[in-house]
């Protein structure tokens, strides 16, 4: 099978990933997964459910195996039954690969044409914060005590971040997650269209300190 066109949206728990993605889901030739929306479609009764809810109420990332299969078969599932065809429609994945393992594994099935990574230098406050007021509209049990929230953003800065180094730079453009979400939006569909002169730029002594 040939391999899937993706766009990765890459950035920290509370960065705007699904916001931005459900987004761009919404554009023709544009189909938005996001891993975490995969897990929380099952029923928590399950075994399936409760491997996942084991270690997202933990703050920790589900094992990468059981990870990897569950979001194959998702992509299968949509693939056989129409809603997604990936001759004419770009993938765009937002929580997977959260590790460089994941990504290795991911390699096989996805050809990885942007890499967009929300960027909030120096601001894990605004994180944490966002985090918090979505556990409340949204119901999550990962967003609803602070220690798990700062839990998730370790594992982020440990295990998620080397995922950027899984792919070429020149595939990789980093947006200021910081901005306004409709600015963010701008700045992501400029840089899909190759317009990266329009973005606004993150000063680079910035990036460099947060890699
Ligand atoms: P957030 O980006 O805010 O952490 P997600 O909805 O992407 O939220 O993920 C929620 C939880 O689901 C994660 O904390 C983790 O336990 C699990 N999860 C989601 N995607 C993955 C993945 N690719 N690998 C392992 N666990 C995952």
């Amino acid at each position: 099978m040939e391999k899937i066109r993706t766009i990765l949206l890459f950035g920290a728990p509370g960065s705007g990933k699904g916001t931005q993605g459900k987004m761009l889901g919404t554009l023709p030739g544009f189909r938005h997964l996001a891993c975490g929306d995969v897990f929380r479609s099952i029923d928590l009764n399950s075994e399936v459910g409760k491997v996942f809810l084991k270690y997202s109420s933990k703050g920790e990332l589900v094992p990468d195996d059981f990870t990897v299969r569950l979001w194959r078969e998702h992509v299968d599932k949509l693939i056989h039954t129409g809603a997604f065809k990936p001759a004419d429609t770009v993938l765009v994945l937002d929580g997977i690969p959260r590790n460089v393992h994941q990504a290795k594994m991911l390699d096989q099935y996805i050809d990885v044409v942007k890499l967009i990574c929300l960027r909030a230098v120096h601001n894990r406050e605004e994180m944490v914060r966002r985090l918090k007021s979505r556990a409340l509209k949204e119901n999550r049990l990962d967003d609803a005590n602070e220690k798990t929230i700062q839990h998730r953003l370790d594992v982020y800065d440990k295990e998620s971040r080397p995922v950027l180094d899984c792919y070429p730079r020149e595939k990789r453009v980093d947006v200021d997650a910081l901005q306004t979400p409709i600015e963010v939006a701008h700045d992501i569909l400029s840089a899909i269209l190759g317009r990266t002169q329009e973005l606004h730029v993150i000063e680079p002594s910035a990036v460099a300190n947060t890699r």
